[in-house]
């Protein structure tokens, strides 16, 4: 859909097809819902049918494809931010199709991000197989979402061998706790933990979308990440804080009058005691996490 991408861990967006239905908490703030359907009323969320994009839009992975050649890079492309690419209610020609541009523009990285891990082998191989320069990815909100997600993601991954295995932890909902599907030094001369690893981290916070307004991420869910990545040595992508800031507190007051104030628990209930938090728009919040920008990306072949 877009040349450049505003999201800060991809060069470009590609949708061979729009349309989705809701499936984990995640969802519950779905931008591509709040744009696409409530907003454009191009296609029907749910159980609807898929709408599949144009000839132009089915182009565009060749122009970039070309450009990538004469630049002589690797540009991350993210499959489907207006769907999940192992949706199984769409047309798996659709699919197929897809892996086939894949195939064709070699050049180009392609991110496939999606909610539904357990679907990635099956539909993947019914697509002709995961194109080799295709990374696999799944997002976790929540400790119960990477207990589910990311040992399906890993299976895939020691199936499938893409580039790389990916967590999207956007947007983050609670505490996440995943040091053993981390590289751990202590193992590092042992192959065969490699395969059941995470490759990156990505972290964001979630923004109002339509009806539904943001809820707040602890500061500590965030940092929490950040050091597991650390000392594990993966890299770290905190692509935005969301809507809310962690407040600080004042000659040792915390301004409690402002607006858009609430106290948020370690455990994600807003309740007296919890770190006092201010909804300041996205845009203020912006992406620095303790005055830090956390850019780091995966290393691809040249
Ligand atoms: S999986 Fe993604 S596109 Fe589908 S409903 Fe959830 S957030 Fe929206």
């Amino acid at each position: 859909m877009a040349e450049n991408s505003a999201i800060s861990w991809t060069r470009h967006t590609w949708n061979p097809w729009m349309g989705c239905t809701k499936i984990s908490p995640a969802c519950d703030g779905c931008y591509a819902e709040a744009m696409m359907d409530k907003r454009y009323h191009k296609v029907q969320w749910g159980n609807a049918p898929r709408v599949r994009t144009g000839a132009h839009t089915w182009n565009d992975p060749f122009r970039w494809q070309r450009q990538a050649e004469k630049d002589g890079d690797r540009p991350f492309v993210f499959c489907a931010s207006l769907a999940d690419i192992f949706d199984n209610q769409v047309d798996p020609q659709w699919r197929a199709d897809a892996f086939d541009v894949m195939r064709k523009t070699p050049r180009l990285v392609y991110l496939l991000l999606t909610k539904r891990p357990q679907n990635i082998v099956k539909l993947a191989e019914a697509a002709g197989g995961l194109p080799s320069n295709a990374a696999i990815g799944t997002t976790i909100e929540d400790q119960k979402r990477a207990r589910i997600n990311v040992p399906a993601l890993l299976e895939a991954k020691a199936d499938l061998a893409p580039l790389f295995a990916f967590v999207s932890c956007e947007p983050l909902l609670g505490p996440i706790n995943i040091p053993e599907y981390m590289p751990n030094p202590l193992w590092n001369d042992l192959p065969s933990w490699k395969s059941a690893e995470i490759d990156w981290v990505i972290t964001g916070g979630e923004t109002d979308q339509g009806d539904h307004k943001a809820r707040p991420t602890h500061p500590a869910w965030f940092r929490s990440l950040r050091d597991q990545c650390a000392a594990a040595g993966v890299p770290f992508h905190h692509k935005q804080n969301g809507e809310w800031l962690p407040l600080q507190a004042n000659d040792g007051e915390w301004p409690t009058d402002l607006p858009g104030f609430c106290r948020l628990t370690p455990d994600g209930d807003r309740a007296d005691g919890g770190w006092p938090m201010q909804k300041v728009g996205k845009k203020f919040a912006g992406r620095e996490l303790d005055g830090v920008t956390h850019d780091a990306f995966p290393e691809v072949a040249a």
